[in-house]
């Protein structure tokens, strides 16, 4: 994993692409919520399922299907009145999009084993070309040492940096694109 932070900041990071209208606090919740969400296969390992198996860490939980599902089921139960229409697709696109930004974050990590990006169909675990991010420790207790500080300040590189840039970018591109409507207009 990155850490919690990292990938809740990604998650961010997207819904500020995203339009003011659907934007509420469930919005950025459950968008956060959907870029941890699947980290919880750690809790197979107190079950001893084996971290390269299906159900282990990185495993199914990490794949685009998966993300895809998450998505359509998080639209469903939270916002089912806009379920079938535009802004439905939004809120399932967004979903997706976050959790599917959590197995590529962790694709980028110097550590531990690939995600399983397509499974099932395709089980075999998968990292980026390129893993500039210092892979983040499991449990809390080994966060905060300097095993923890390397993953922050990787992350604020690797992940910060790009963020920012991004929310930045948008923003220019949002009010350009309004002061062109409004002369538009005139
Ligand atoms: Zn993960």
């Amino acid at each position: 994993m990155a850490s919690i932070f990292g990938h809740a900041l990604t998650a961010v990071t997207i819904g500020s692409g995203f339009s003011k209208k659907i934007k509420d606090k469930k919005f950025w919740f459950l968008g956060i919520l959907c870029a941890i969400i699947p980290d919880a296969d750690v809790i197979g390992f107190q079950f001893h399922i084996p971290y390269e198996s299906f159900w282990g860490h990185r495993g199914f939980s990490h794949s685009i299907l998966f993300a895809v599902f998450l998505g359509i089921l998080v639209t469903a139960l939270f916002y089912s009145k806009s379920f079938f229409s535009k802004k439905g697709l939004l809120f399932m696109a967004f979903f997706t999009l976050c959790t599917v930004s959590h197995a590529l974050l962790d694709g980028l990590t110097n550590g531990g084993l690939g995600v399983a990006l397509f499974s099932p169909f395709d089980n075999t675990r998968y990292f980026l070309p390129w893993r500039p991010i210092q892979v983040s420790p499991i449990g809390a207790s080994r966060f905060f040492s300097h095993w923890g500080l390397k993953v922050i300040y990787s992350e604020l590189y690797y992940i910060g940096i790009p963020a920012l840039l991004y929310i930045v970018f948008v923003f220019f591109v949002k009010r350009f694109t309004k002061h062109k409507h409004k002369a538009e207009r005139k």
